[in-house]
């Protein structure tokens, strides 16, 4: 590219402040003031506020190297209203702290904005403030969320009871795929910057990677058919991890069965294809950030025809028993294997 590279010192950190809080109006009536005071003011109503954060640092959660920093800024908003639709809550607003070298050009932060942009318009939150800090170690990006939730429709980790039913929204392992996709055309184009990536038979895992959504619909849905789930995780490090997160803090076990799991089609041929059990990927791949959760049995029945949410499992008395059943009828253990030994 040889368009004209603006740095971010000719207009300092207020400009810059500016020129974000300029394309930023809010329209959630609880945003009662946004950027540009020494704190933002959000309306107290009479629900439970729901806050979490989530920090992405370069060379630890990113690679530039194949991330578009549109998608970059579009997943950091989304892994944080995926955080508040897994206690099934609705986002209302964002606050987005970033620290930048001077590897970054006005237009670079400007592509970052764009997808948190376009993330707020898709997830219908507001960012009303954050802080702009220089960087010696790259682009550090962190998002605080507010979320709201009635006291009664809250979701936690640790509702889960026996005879519970299990089920996850989606299909997963592709994420992870298009991770393994990225890093090997990352490799092919340092062997020799001549090859141009094919990336388009992968396109669905690639798209999972580096432009995950959250299931904010799901909330939605749940509610339209008066279903509150017993307990409820986002899928972040991986079925069997967040399995045993429900069953540790739930204090039960969780059966599932190999033949329920949701995999997309082309996420099946691409593990094949890189030498990895399809299985693995949907029970340790990461990133797929889809919803876990548990509902009464009562209903299983409302779910039923439901497109994108599949029954998988159930829930037992034995906390310490988290298990497969595989197609041939063997029990294997869950395992927290993360996904960060995947990865490398
Ligand atoms: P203070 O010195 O009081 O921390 P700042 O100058 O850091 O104030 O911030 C001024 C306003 O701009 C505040 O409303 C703050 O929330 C907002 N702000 C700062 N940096 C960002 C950013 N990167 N994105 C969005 N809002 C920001
Ligand atoms: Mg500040």
């Amino acid at each position: 590219m040889s368009e004209k590279r603006n740095e971010i010192k000719d207009l300092g950190e207020f400009g810059l402040i500016d020129r974000i809080a300029a394309d930023f109006a809010v329209q959630n009536p609880t945003s009662i003031k946004g950027i540009g005071d020494d704190a933002a003011v959000v309306h107290g109503g009479t629900d439970r506020m729901l806050i979490s954060t989530d920090m992405l640092v370069e060379g630890i959660h990113f690679d530039l190297a194949f991330t578009p920093l549109h998608h970059l800024g579009y997943k950091a908003v989304a892994v944080n209203v995926s955080d508040i639709a897994a206690m099934n809550g609705r986002a209302e607003q964002i606050t987005v702290s970033i620290g930048l070298s001077n590897r970054f050009s006005l237009e670079a932060v400007d592509a970052l904005y764009q997808g948190i942009k376009a993330a707020c318009q898709s997830y219908n939150v507001d960012l009303i403030g954050g802080d702009t800090t220089a960087s010696y170690s790259g682009l550090i990006i962190s998002v605080t969320v507010i979320g709201r939730a009635n006291e009664e429709m809250i979701a936690y980790r640790n509702g889960a009871q026996p005879n519970d039913i299990v089920c996850v929204t989606g299909d997963l392992g592709a994420a992870f795929l298009g991770l393994k996709i990225l890093q090997r055309e990352k490799e092919v184009f340092e062997a020799d910057p001549q090859m141009q990536p094919d990336l388009e038979k992968y396109e669905y895992m690639v798209g999972r990677q580096l432009k995950p959504e959250a299931r904010a619909d799901i909330v939605f849905d749940l509610a339209e058919h008066r279903v509150k789930p017993t307990s409820m995780i986002d899928i972040s490090d991986g079925l069997a991890s967040e399995i045993l997160h429900l069953s540790k803090q739930s204090k039960v076990g969780i059966r599932i069965y190999e033949d329920k799991l949701p995999i997309d089609s082309f996420a099946y041929e691409t593990a094949v294809e890189f030498k990895i059990d399809p299985v693995t990927c949907a029970l340790n791949g990461g990133e797929d950030y889809e919803l876990l959760f548990t509902i009464s049995k009562d209903d299983q029945e409302k779910l039923k025809n439901h497109p994108d949410i599949h029954m998988i499992g159930y829930v037992h008395e034995r906390a310490d028993e988290n298990v497969m059943i595989t197609k041939q009828g063997t029990v294997v253990p869950l395992r927290a294997q993360g996904w960060d030994h995947l990865k490398k």
